[in-house]
């Protein structure tokens, strides 16, 4: 006879690892999918979709490891912002210039290549302020997250050049916070009721790190990559959401189907990462309301063996978070979904309430005069051999202003930021 049982002491009919408190929040108004900018989250929610969840390889389902977490106080943050995650965050329908205040929790670039994409087109979008990114030093200053920014800005002049003496040039700066890495559960951010914490994992090199969130009596924390330990059992003792990353102990299909080395395969897992079995081993020490695995290869024919080695050690709620997965947490309800998404989308706009309170400062901007950025830096020799547009361009559609740029021209923060509809001519 089995000894398995519900541990919530759940009735018949209701499985035996999924809590009473497994239901849709008040908020929710479709239980099976989520559509996006359909659901106001109530004033003491918390939710959290996953926008990318893999290592490596890419593929068509899971982009770079990035977890965005929404709360009821209008406030959003990213974890992590690996490649292709950005593609997800858009279909998704945040607002670009919204897209801020991201957290890294170490800087293998699975966890943060889509930054310089986005960099360079937010303030096409409307961001025109610092883009703010907090993470982690180092013991070595070259493999902190200031050093990063400073690289990622040279690596991308080509763009920061075009934006020199227009308003929005302050975009291309970087905000950045780099808290102490030993500082172990010390507060790297603190605002708006918002407070979030981190601690050292052990992972590759000085900085990895793993972050906590509290708002309003709800707690998330995301691992980051790293060896299970006992920082993080402490810091993420009975959360609400416990994110960890996992690998499939599994080197031999690796080996027969990636081809990746063997040798290569289990130096990666035994020095860096969280196996199956220890992933369930740190929730049953976390013993959070729900425990997810995120960063994790989600191959089909392995889930079987993901959840038999959580299993070995973790009997309560468990999930995969994995691209689109969007979690609904109040004090009393979890609620698991899937984002329904178009293939095909465009940026959604911020509210023109929005720039004007968190770009602005609550000041309608005035037109100011910018300076032509492109003067100096394409010889004029490639400029004069561009055809004539008017020889192409239908006489009601030729602007006079925009082409060529004159020296000095005056720019409309206002009416470029969609806050005022742009002048219509009769
Ligand atoms: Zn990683
Ligand atoms: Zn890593």
């Amino acid at each position: 006879m089995s000894e398995e049982h519900n541990i919530y002491g759940s009735p018949p009919g209701t499985g035996i690892t999924l809590p009473p408190y497994y239901l849709p929040t008040p908020s929710v108004k479709n239980k099976n999918n989520y559509f996006p900018q359909s659901e106001p989250l109530g004033p003491d929610e918390m939710r959290i979709i996953f926008m990318g969840s893999q290592p490596w390889p890419p593929r068509l389902t899971q982009a770079g490891t990035c977890i965005m977490v929404e709360l009821g106080n209008g406030k959003r943050f990213f974890f992590d912002f690996g490649p292709g995650c950005l593609r997800n965050i858009i279909t998704n329908q945040v607002p670009v210039p919204e897209i801020n205040d991201i957290f890294l929790t170490h800087l293998h670039l699975d966890h943060y290549a889509d930054i310089p994409y986005l960099w360079q087109f937010a303030p096409f979008n409307g961001r025109w302020k610092p883009l703010c990114i907090i993470g982690p030093s180092s013991s070595r200053p070259e493999l902190g997250t200031k050093a990063m920014c400073e690289h990622m800005t040279k690596m991308g002049l080509w763009t920061s050049m075009q934006a020199q003496g227009m308003p929005l040039a302050d975009a291309y700066e970087i905000d950045v916070t780099e808290f102490d890495f030993r500082d172990d559960g010390g507060v790297c951010y603190d605002k708006d009721g918002v407070k979030v914490t981190h601690w050292r994992r052990s992972h590759a090199a000085d900085g990895a790190s793993a972050y906590r969130l509290d708002w309003n009596g709800l707690a998330f924390v995301w691992t980051g990559d790293g060896k299970p330990d006992n920082l993080t059992a402490q810091y993420a003792k009975g959360v609400d959401v416990f994110v960890t990353e996992m690998a499939v102990d599994n080197v031999t299909l690796w080996g027969l189907k990636q081809g990746v080395s063997p040798f290569i395969g289990a130096f990666t897992l035994d020095n860096f990462h969280t196996t199956h079995y220890a992933a369930g081993y740190l929730a049953n020490l976390i013993q959070p309301r729900l425990a997810m695995a995120c960063h994790i290869s989600f191959d089909r024919e392995l889930v079987g063996e993901m959840m038999a080695g959580v299993r070995m050690h973790y009997a309560g709620m468990f999930a995969f978070g994995i691209d689109h997965t969007v979690v609904n947490v109040t004090r009393d309800r979890v609620w698991i979904r899937e984002a329904a998404l178009p293939e095909t989308t465009n940026t959604a706009r911020a509210s023109a309430e929005w720039l004007l309170q968190n770009q602005f400062d609550g000041k309608m901007p005035q037109p100011v005069m910018a300076s032509n950025p492109f003067l100096p830096i394409q010889e004029q020799f490639v400029r004069d051999q561009e055809i004539d547009p008017s020889l192409f361009t239908p006489k009601d559609q030729m602007r006079q202003w925009a082409h060529p740029l004159p020296p000095k021209f005056p720019m409309d923060p206002a009416s470029l930021q969609g806050m005022q509809p742009p002048p219509h001519k009769e």
